[in-house]
């Protein structure tokens, strides 16, 4: 009986891997769609399939276990309830949302999902949790690998920099594209020295330090017209190639863009699973979004600092968990578990790091120097002082003091890696 499970174990990535080339080739499609709301309401619109060149996501891990993001983008066989393949993300608008201007306002904010591309007729089914919690589906679409509506993906015939090749395996590894915004044809040269930068930063930090030959890092090097980054706050504004900009939402340091397209085409002309921007500024800020894309600025005192905790939320879902006294909108509902595997509400606190703490240290354990180096369940986090807790004092998802991940961030950056290196 042993023996035959033994047999069973070792057939078991065989069939997940038959089971990919048997649904999809190695390359992507890319669904291009608007979502457009406010803070109660969530609509998708298609725009464009494009067939783009690469996969290098896993081929075994097909099914998205983790759970994570409140945005899920599910492939089924058509017609049928057979799931091959899904993927948690977060985005933009999704933010958007929880801001006072979601309360007076409809917006619409482009994105994308990349799946592989199928061999076979599928169903795409895009869906969303509410505030509530609630699982929707907001769009469904049927796709025919022959439809000729399919665009292929357009080859810029830009030059690409390898700043990292850890695996030529793309399918077994972490591929990271790094793009240039407000770099000048110029500055390239100051881009490279940049992506080399970014790549002693990453391996500057545990647990990336460990998983070295897990990662490849590319930098597309396209330049923009302009140097710098748009400021809307103090009236500078820049032609530059994927139009990112400091006052995001009204928050002086967030750095984003709304110019999916730009971003999403720049970004395919190599294999990725993670998308950064850095953006040619000594101006403190950045930001991050899981399965979206991260930004920082490239040359600011902090930027490793900057760069590490934004690929934090962008890589492995990872939260602030950092907090202001005074936060009047809210990012949370703190009456269900968050998905971010360094926060709780303690409504399903046995989903996360239970098992990392000693018996004896109490729930929650008060902020004091006692347990500064201790693992357990302290008040604060997500940007909420009362009903959200952390697992540690300090944590380069709080502040920059420490320059190192809590070891409940460190076990999740390490889980996400094996995730994409099986
Ligand atoms: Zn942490």
């Amino acid at each position: 009986m042993k023996r035959n499970l033994v047999f069973l174990l070792a057939l078991l990535p065989m069939t997940l891997w038959a089971q990919f080339d048997q649904f999809f080739a190695e390359s992507s499609l890319r669904v291009d769609y608007v979502l457009t709301g406010n803070d109660k309401t969530t609509t998708y619109a298609l725009k464009e399939l494009i067939h783009e060149p690469y996969w290098s996501g896993s081929k075994t891990n097909l099914i998205d276990d983790l759970e994570f993001g409140n945005y899920i983008i599910k492939v089924y066989e058509a017609g049928t309830d057979h799931l091959l393949f899904s993927k948690g993300y977060q985005n933009l608008f999704g933010e958007w949302q929880t801001t006072p201007e979601a309360l007076t306002l409809t917006k619409s904010f482009d994105e994308s999902v990349i799946v592989p591309f199928p061999k076979v007729k599928i169903d795409l089914a895009f869906c969303y949790k509410t505030w509530e919690g609630e699982l929707k589906e907001g769009m469904r679409l049927t796709v025919s690998p022959d439809d000729y509506f399919i665009r292929d993906y357009d080859n810029l015939g830009l030059p690409v920099y390898d700043a990292w090749m850890g695996n030529k395996d793309i399918t077994k590894a972490v591929d990271i594209v790094i793009l240039p915004e407000g770099y000048t044809q110029a500055e390239m040269g100051k881009f490279i020295k940049d992506c080399d930068f970014f790549v002693k930063s990453l391996f500057d930090y545990a647990p990336y330090n460990h998983y070295r030959e897990s990662f490849n890092v590319r930098g597309v090097m396209v330049p923009s017209v302009e140097s710098g980054c748009t400021m809307p706050g103090d009236h500078i504004y820049k032609n530059t190639a994927m139009r990112f900009s400091f006052w995001t939402f009204d928050s002086e340091r967030y750095c984003m863009s709304t110019d999916n397209r730009d971003i999403r085409d720049l970004a395919g002309q190599v294999p990725y699973d993670q998308i950064y921007v850095l953006v040619n500024t000594a101006k403190y800020g950045g930001g991050g979004i899981y399965n979206f894309y991260c930004s920082s600025a490239s040359s600011n005192s902090f930027s490793s600092d900057v760069i590490i905790h934004e690929f934090g939320h962008g890589f492995a879902g990872l939260a602030d968990e950092y907090f202001y006294e005074d936060a009047d909108d809210h990012m949370y509902n703190l009456a269900l578990e968050p998905w971010e595997p360094n926060l709780t509400t303690l409504v399903d606190f046995s989903s996360k790091w239970g098992n990392m703490m000693d018996k004896g240290t109490p729930v929650p354990a008060p902020r004091e120097k006692k347990y500064e180096q201790t693992i357990g369940v302290f008040e604060g986090g997500g940007y909420e002082t009362k009903g959200m807790y952390s697992p540690h004092m300090d944590c380069l998802m709080k502040t920059f003091q420490g320059h190192e991940f809590c070891p409940v961030c460190q076990r999740a950056i390490e889980r996400m890696i094996l995730y994409y290196s099986k």
